[in-house]
């Protein structure tokens, strides 16, 4: 059970943020988890070990009913951790990492494993698009050397959610590994690793957990991680050692620990109970989502990804096509207002990108509007 980090700081003594951050993380985080980072703690004190425990714990409830599973945190970025996952579990031998990659994303796992020596292939799609689930099927027929698959939930490029079920019954059929990057995803769209049977999970601190950045984690099986002593491509990513070392030593990291990201996190965990859950935080980043798209339809924005295959994390919006239009003083106009949003990562379409996710409530998207309705100068 999550519990309570920031108890000795009431919120007029913490200050406001300056604005809005409707990014897809590092993302606006509460008062309380701001709070907790306001002292020092020892990093190899018992206490703090603890809550590390509490933490891998609590992660593997999240995703999890059964105890197949267990949890590793990795020092940096999400994509880290990323790399650690990719490089501890697949051995050094000549088995193939397939790809599934329809956004940097996905690009950025491929490059992973080109940087690591591991044999990759990739299965590419449209950005506005999804998988074609027959050439998937295709693919792996016709390579046995493929040990594991990998595919971005939500590839935050454009916020188009991947279809994991379908995607991981296949991948299942041929008795692949599943690899999800739910970097975006997790804690914000309920994930159940048991029924999807996803082997490896990926996720980091400051995206719908609503912690800050410093560290990302990975859950896999137990089975799993026991037999990826040895693989690892780098000593700060192993995988297989970090998770040793937490177990062993119920909490303890191999090297500096970011103990302020930590207890955070613990603190947002205890929030994201607070509103009861995944189920209940994915239920008001829905709302944040469709309250936005109606609104910027009402002012004449286009999505760039289909409703039926939009995730409610952030949303792709084409660039007006009226020559006066630039980003930048767009951007600027809106963060005057107290809003940032961020700009568009799709490669062959201009468009910027609304993230609805973080401590962000459906009030917030309809002060959003009005602040655009005022920002458009074109
Ligand atoms: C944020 C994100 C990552 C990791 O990015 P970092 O900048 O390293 O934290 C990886 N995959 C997806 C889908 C993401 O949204």
């Amino acid at each position: 059970m999550p519990r309570r980090f920031c108890t000795s700081f009431t919120s007029e003594m913490i200050p406001e943020n300056p604005y809005l951050l409707l990014t897809p993380g590092p993302l606006s985080t509460t008062k309380g988890v701001r709070a907790s980072m306001l002292q020092d703690w020892c990093t190899w004190d018992h206490e703090y070990n603890q809550i590390v425990q509490e933490i891998r714990s609590e992660l593997v409830t999240l995703a999890s009913k059964t105890n197949q599973y267990t949890s590793v945190l990795m020092q940096g970025s999400g994509t880290f951790s990323m790399e650690a996952a990719l490089g501890t579990m697949m051995p050094r031998d000549e088995s193939l990492l397939l790809v599934l990659s329809n956004g940097a994303y996905g690009e950025r796992m491929v490059r992973i494993a080109e940087y690591m020596g591991i044999d990759v292939i990739k299965q590419t799609e449209l950005e506005m698009q999804t998988f074609c689930l027959e050439d998937l099927e295709q693919i792996l027929q016709v390579n046995p050397a493929i040990r594991a698959v990998s595919v971005a939930h939500c590839e935050t490029t454009t916020g188009i959610l991947n279809p994991i079920e379908a995607i991981g019954r296949i991948v299942k059929q041929y008795n692949k590994l599943f690899i999800v990057d739910a970097m975006s995803s997790f804690g914000g769209i309920p994930i159940d690793m048991d029924a999807l049977e996803i082997d490896v999970l990926i996720s980091s601190a400051n995206k719908c957990i609503q912690g800050v950045p410093g560290f990302g984690f990975i859950i896999f099986k137990k089975e799993l991680i026991k037999q990826c002593q040895g693989n690892a491509r780098s000593l700060s990513l192993d995988a297989y050692d970090q998770w040793e070392v937490m177990e062993k030593n119920e909490g303890k990291w191999r090297f500096t620990s970011p103990t302020h990201v930590v207890r955070a996190f613990g603190e947002a965990l205890y929030e994201l109970q607070l509103e009861g859950g995944i189920a209940m935080r994915h239920a008001r980043y829905v709302e944040n989502q469709q309250c936005l798209v109606k609104g910027m339809e009402a002012l004449g924005f286009t999505c760039v990804v289909k409703q039926s295959l939009q995730s409610p994390i952030i949303t792709s919006f084409y660039s007006p096509l009226s020559n006066a239009y630039d980003f930048q003083t767009f951007y600027d106009r809106l963060k005057e207002s107290g809003f940032v949003i961020y700009p568009g990562k799709v490669s062959c379409i201009d468009s910027f990108r609304i993230g609805t996710i973080g401590d962000v409530y459906p009030k917030d998207i309809t002060n959003l509007l009005e602040a655009i309705k005022e920002a458009m100068f074109w």
